[in-house]
């Protein structure tokens, strides 16, 4: 029976970056997967397809050059699902090609198979051929992440009824589509579909969607995405789901009905943990099959064993999956890192994106700190009149007493790259001062960033230091 040093079940994010830090340790590593690509959900059914998808959408559609063009230009007509599967597999094989190559130059082994606990020391690994093979370790890491919820009144058919996972291996791209949830997936294909001029109804039970985000940029995205031909209907509880034969119907609790060739169910997910054993490695798990951890060390309630990404719960997002996965990694090889830092983005693909990190105007408000608000539209630099942006908006807010920034909410194009300038400020305790005081590239839709912060200071009091003293301002000789 071989043993390891850390034995990490699943290939996702988070056991991706443990294995290949572990292997820089050069500590015996191995990653164990049900399937027989690595790369985990974040690869083969969730953040990368999704990602290639939009981009593939965005291009062939030419929805960014349609504000100059009109809406009905085009950069390829005829769009098949054939077009936007053959960049997806192109991307999805480069990104295997250099996770396998990462794990050979760090010598992280892998076994493909089904792994689950005998005891807290020993896992056992079942091939799809039958094969069983028994393997102990020193530590262990969880990362199996999560998979789609499929409730059992929702009639699941691969084909006019999907989950995300199914959703991408799409035979046609259809003419009309029901999403139900307004969750960040259902929102990213809901918006992106529409793009390709896919008719979407975008359902939520709630009467509120994506609710950790400020509420001004909730109201200007439900904007947008209604005026690029969303049917968003919030506070539509769903009393049943049929498939007929050439079409799904989905009668309402308020007594509407809505049709389509197409439902993507996209309400939630559930931790992948129930084939795991975890009873008989002291484990138990909560309502929605997710493991508890200490936040700081990744350590489950057995200490040897770890957990970190999607099976642990919030926020569920590959980027923070990875930092978590080598956190864990350098605890459990007792080695020193630096903590996380605490304020970390969100970013949702939809069309327009969103992007946020930091407190909300809510949350602000919430927790009594007095503040001011510095915003920007995209339209008041010349970047976005250059790319013929219409929308668009940045908005910030400060600490009145410390003037610290400490929210920043973005929707419009490149949300999810212009978040760090502010992450960074964030994190660096910096604050209005640093927007005012520093030169943007221009032209640039980072300098949205001056113009928020110059709306804010403009309204904030003065600090005394700051006063100009007339006799003070001599021009200088050389
Ligand atoms: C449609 C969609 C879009 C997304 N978009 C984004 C995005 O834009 N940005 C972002 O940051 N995040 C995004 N996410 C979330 C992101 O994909 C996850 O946060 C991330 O994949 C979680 O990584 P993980 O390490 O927990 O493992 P996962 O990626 O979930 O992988 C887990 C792996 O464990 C394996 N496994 C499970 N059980 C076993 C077992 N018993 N034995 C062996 N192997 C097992 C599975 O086969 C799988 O390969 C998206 C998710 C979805 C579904």
């Amino acid at each position: 029976m071989s043993h390891y040093d850390l034995i990490i079940v699943g290939s996702g994010p988070a056991g991706r970056a443990a294995a290949i830090q572990a292997g820089k340790l050069k500590r015996r590593v191995l990653v164990i997967d049900r399937k027989d690509r690595l790369g985990g959900v974040s690869v083969h059914t969730g953040t990368i397809p999704s990602k290639t998808l939009r981009e593939t959408v965005l291009n062939l559609s030419g929805w960014r050059e349609r504000s100059f063009y009109g809406r009905s230009y085009r950069v390829k007509d005829n769009i098949a699902a054939e077009d936007l599967k053959a960049r997806l597999h192109m991307t999805l094989d480069h990104e295997v090609d250099v996770l396998e190559h990462q794990f050979n130059r760090n010598h992280v082994d892998t076994l493909h198979g089904m792994a689950r606990f005998v005891d807290d020391k020993t896992i056992e690994v079942a091939t799809e051929a039958g094969e069983v093979t028994r393997l102990t370790a020193d530590r262990f890491l969880i990362s199996t992440g999560t998979k789609t919820y499929r409730p059992e009144n929702v009639p699941f058919n691969g084909r006019s009824v999907v989950d995300s996972d199914e959703f991408l291996e799409l035979a046609r791209i259809p003419r009309s589509l029901i999403v139900v949830g307004a969750g960040v997936i259902g929102v990213e294909y809901a918006t992106m579909f529409s793009a390709l001029d896919v008719r979407v109804t975008l359902i939520e039970p709630r009467e509120t969607f994506l609710d950790f985000i400020d509420r001004a940029l909730i109201q200007d995205f439900t904007h947008q995405i209604r005026e690029n031909g969303v049917d968003l209907r919030l506070g539509s509880a769903i009393e049943r789901i049929e498939d007929a034969s050439d079409h799904v119907e989905v009668s309402l609790a308020n007594g509407r009905h809505v049709r389509a060739e197409m439902l993507l169910f996209a309400a939630g997910r559930m931790g992948a943990t129930s084939a795991l054993n975890l009873a008989a490695a002291g484990l138990k798990t909560d309502h929605r099959n997710r493991i508890e951890v200490n936040r700081k060390t990744y350590q489950t309630a057995v200490p040897h064993i770890y957990a970190a990404g999607d099976v642990i719960g919030h926020p569920s997002l590959a980027s923070t999956s990875v930092q978590q996965g080598r956190v864990a990694a350098c605890h459990a090889l007792e080695t020193p890192t630096l903590p996380e830092s605490p304020w970390f983005p969100y970013g949702i693909y939809s069309v327009p994106e969103i992007s946020t990190c930091g407190m909300s105007e809510e949350e602000m408000q919430e927790r009594g700190i007095p503040y001011e608000v510095g915003v920007a539209r995209f339209r008041e630099t010349s970047r976005g009149h250059i790319m013929g942006l219409e929308h668009g908006m940045l908005k910030m807010l400060f600490s009145l007493k410390t003037r610290r920034v400490l929210g920043v909410q973005i929707v419009g194009e490149g949300a999810t790259e212009l978040i760090h300038i502010a992450q960074a400020v964030l994190n660096l305790k910096g604050t209005v001062d640093y927007f005012v005081q520093n030169t943007f590239n221009y032209p640039t839709l980072a300098e949205a960033y001056k113009i928020a912060g110059l709306d804010a200071f403009n309204r904030m009091p003065i600090p005394e230091a700051y006063k100009v003293r007339r006799d003070a301002a001599k021009p200088e000789t050389s």
